[in-house]
């Protein structure tokens, strides 16, 4: 998506050898113009697979899912919770996920209530590095027996293995911007 992959390289940053910086429009500002067309964009491509609802997990997922299921048709978004509290139903899928930018494993839980028996799952989330996120996210919905009909992604980090592995098992998985790799702080982008 173009308007994504000027955004990434104007105002993207590398930081080391493999993490990208959009806090500009992503991950602390929220460019909500831009998030809904790349909500729009999603959208189109996963319409075909009739999703019920979209799940992401907290907290940088969900803006993207939001405007994703926007653009489905109103669709609800289920956002996977990082953390227990007081109010959490005992009936949860959990599933645990190591994170790529905090360095340590998360329990990512769903009360089961809203990912029901049979429902048909989009799984969007921001960035794809080595897959966890999605993966978890997969267990959860097959210990709800939902289907996962598709993984929709803002930016995909093409040098690490999260895309291959996820393609490997057969989901259909796109992604809106595949970043190549890191050089001197500059983001390289794959061609379209
Ligand atoms: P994975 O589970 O695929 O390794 O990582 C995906 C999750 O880690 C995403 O939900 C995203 O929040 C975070 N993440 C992974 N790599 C990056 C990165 O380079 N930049 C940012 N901002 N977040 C990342």
């Amino acid at each position: 998506m173009k308007e994504l992959r000027d955004a990434i390289r104007t105002q993207g940053q590398g930081i080391g050898l493999d993490v990208v910086k959009v806090d500009m429009f992503l991950n602390h500002r929220i460019e909500t113009g831009l998030l809904f067309r790349m909500g729009g964009e999603i959208a189109r491509r996963f319409r075909e697979e009739k999703p019920d609802l979209v799940l992401t997990v907290e907290a940088s997922g969900i803006a993207l899912a939001l405007t994703t299921a926007h653009a489905l048709g109103d669709l609800p978004v289920v956002f996977a919770k990082k953390s227990a509290t007081v109010v959490q139903s005992p009936d949860v899928a959990q599933a645990k996920v190591y994170s790529f930018t905090h360095k340590r494993e998360n329990v990512i839980r769903v009360d089961k209530k809203y990912l029901p028996q049979g429902s048909r799952v989009l799984i969007v989330d921001d960035f794809l590095a080595d897959g966890q996120a999605c993966q978890g996210m997969m267990a959860l919905c097959a210990q709800t027996g939902c289907q996962v009909v598709g993984i929709g992604v803002g930016i995909e980090k093409g040098f690490m293995p999260g895309g291959k592995n996820l393609r490997a098992m057969g989901v259909k998985l796109s992604s809106l911007a595949v970043v190549a790799g890191i050089e001197d702080g500059q983001i390289i982008l794959a061609d379209d």
